[in-house]
């Protein structure tokens, strides 16, 4: 058998110690009679534990290489199924009706980090219905996740991810703990998704442009981040009013807005727009 070259394009840092992903699946909150899915099994490492503990896995894989390696690491784990895949076209409906019928479905990852962010959007933005999803991402990106408002880390992904899911950091792990050795270490997070929103705006897409737009410019007000993406359609001293209207002062910042201050100010921008 040729060796095997880990594909940095791929963002393969393979986990080397087990106790790592024994964590990881022991604190993602997955039971017995829970289906999980998987990205990224790499070696296996994970899909062990996480077979141990689910009533079924699915291990989406892009890497048409691992294809030849997986089922043999993995050949004492028979409610294991592995797709060769890539995660952001896969269809997750399909996934879920096929695989997953009439079960409560997890995701699980040590996820590859060029590819974090729209991974995790993907999965909360279908609205899918996931329990939880407990991933592995680099140490700073987990910070951003798991920001509060009001912090240097908040900003328009956290408050949007506010809209899905309350996050938890779980624990840290050092950058030595992968083959080969990342550049910065990594943290464990766990998604608990909201079977209903805290939030409940008349218009979702007007929610998440005013998200985007409080924070298209960190450094200026609420106010005037506002007025130059809603300039056209709605008057600055309109919009100053919606805002002390929604009990904010004129200087506020978009990071110190909770999804709350966010829905609000959003049902008003609406209502607003629709007259
Ligand atoms: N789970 C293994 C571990 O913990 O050692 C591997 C984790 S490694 C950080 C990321 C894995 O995701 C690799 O196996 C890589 O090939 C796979 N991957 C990268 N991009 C992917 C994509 N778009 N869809 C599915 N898998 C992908």
């Amino acid at each position: 058998m040729t060796e095997f070259k880990k594909k940095k394009q791929y963002g393969q840092n393979f986990l080397t110690n087990v106790a790592i992903p024994r964590r990881i699946a022991a604190e993602s909150g997955i039971t017995s009679e829970d289906g999980v899915i998987e990205i990224g099994p790499g070696f296996g490492i994970l899909t062990k534990e996480l077979s141990a503990i689910a009533n079924n896995v699915v291990a989406i894989e892009i890497d048409t290489e691992l294809m030849s390696i997986l089922p043999e690491k993995l050949s004492d784990c028979n409610n294991v199924k592995i797709i060769n895949e890539d995660i952001l076209k896969i269809d997750i409906n399909d996934l879920l009706t096929n695989e997953f019928p009439n079960r409560n479905v997890c995701v699980c990852a040590n996820l590859p980090y060029y590819i974090t962010t729209d991974i995790v959007m993907k999965l909360l933005e279908g609205e899918y219905g996931f329990k939880t999803i407990t991933v592995m991402v680099q140490k700073e990106v987990a910070e951003r996740f798991c920001a509060k408002p009001g912090t240097d880390g908040y900003g328009a992904i956290t408050a949007s991810i506010s809209y899905y899911a309350s996050v938890k950091r779980l624990f840290t792990v050092k950058a030595g703990s992968f083959d080969p050795k990342p550049k910065v270490d990594s943290a464990v997070i766990r998604f608990d998704l909201y079977d209903h929103s805290p939030v409940n705006p008349l218009s979702k897409e007007t929610l998440f442009a005013v998200i985007k737009a409080a924070f298209l410019q960190r450094r200026k007000t609420l106010l005037n981040s506002l007025n130059s993406y809603f300039g056209d359609k709605i008057p600055k001293e309109e919009l100053l009013s919606i805002i002390l209207n929604c009990g904010l002062k004129e200087s506020v910042r978009g990071e110190e807005l909770s999804i709350i201050d966010f829905s609000k100010l959003s049902d008003q921008i609406f209502e607003y727009i629709k007259k």
